[in-house]
């Protein structure tokens, strides 16, 4: 197996065979993020990815699930993706579930039948950024696209059978915005209806846009106890039955986990008891991304 640089997986992928198969992001710049800024976007060799899988195949025994990294593989022409898939399924039969980040360029660059045909060929999940539901915050951090574009990417991945798991960042419209982050963020989510929601919490990044607008002032951080009353807004908005709700990222300061909308109450509750200061937050030097 051969990687290039720092790797990153959703967090749902710890288990899973790491595949490289992009190199880097394809958009690579939203102000806050820090993950593929030393490597320029790039498709790796065909040849060289189905190498690897191969000398995964002689490594591993079993590999129940495999992830195709890096930011955006589904950026990855629709036939060379269907021949990485095909060579998983004959090389790796046991493998369950292939996963793969998409962005909502990559996924309106497929059409529903080459959706379809990846979903056939095994692709099972695509983790989907949403960030903000709020236009103004998405501008702010250069996400690249807006709310509704978004919206109709994930619709469109859930429509051709591949489970969506989408990432919210909390705290990411700061003190002037948080409000407007929980209500777009949960109207956004209602409609696009995620077999997963992930939500993370900001960490601002050395070399980042981000982190010059928080030293200039420009940009005013939540307090840990602010991240909690912008979630509970966002919880309080939320319908989205049957989705896997966690927010038990390394990043967070409260751990919650349950499923839309059964365990709404129990998650307000949890949330209203850290306000109260019944539950103590994570320390600041035990977060991370
Ligand atoms: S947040 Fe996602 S889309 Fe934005 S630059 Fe980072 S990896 Fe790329």
């Amino acid at each position: 197996m051969r990687y290039e640089g720092s790797i990153y997986r959703p967090p749902s992928e710890a288990w899973s065979l790491i595949v490289q198969a992009t190199i880097g992001c394809s958009h690579n710049k939203c102000s806050f993020c820090s993950m593929y800024k030393d490597k320029k976007f790039r498709i790796r060799s065909i040849e060289d990815i189905i190498q690897d899988i191969s000398e995964a195949r002689m490594l591993y025994k079993s590999i129940k699930r495999i992830f195709l990294a890096d930011g955006d593989a589904l950026m990855i022409k629709t036939a060379e993706l269907l021949k990485i898939l095909e060579h998983i399924r004959n090389t790796i039969p046991e493998c369950g579930r292939v996963g793969i980040y998409a962005s909502p360029r990559s996924i309106m660059l497929k059409s529903h039948e080459d959706l379809k045909l990846l979903r056939e060929a095994g692709l099972g999940i695509a983790y989907l950024g949403l960030e903000s539901g709020s236009d103004e915050i998405l501008k702010n951090i250069n996400k690249g696209a807006d709310s509704q574009e978004i919206v109709e990417a994930g619709q469109k991945v859930k429509g051709a059978g591949i489970l969506l798991s989408v990432t919210l960042i909390s705290g990411l419209g700061g003190k002037q915005l948080w409000k407007e982050h929980a209500l777009e963020s949960a109207k956004a989510i209602n409609k696009m209806k995620p077999d997963f929601l992930g939500l993370l919490t900001l960490m601002v990044e050395l070399g980042t846009k981000l982190y010059e607008e928080v030293e200039e002032g420009s940009f005013k951080l939540l307090t840990p106890r602010e991240i909690a009353v912008e979630t509970l807004e966002l919880l309080r908005n939320l319908d989205c039955e049957g989705c896997v709700f966690r927010s038990n990222h390394a990043s967070n300061y409260l751990s919650l986990k349950g499923t839309l909308n059964r365990d709404r109450e129990l998650l307000i509750n949890q949330l209203q008891e850290a306000i109260e200061g019944e539950i103590d937050f994570k320390e600041e030097y035990l977060r991370g991304l």
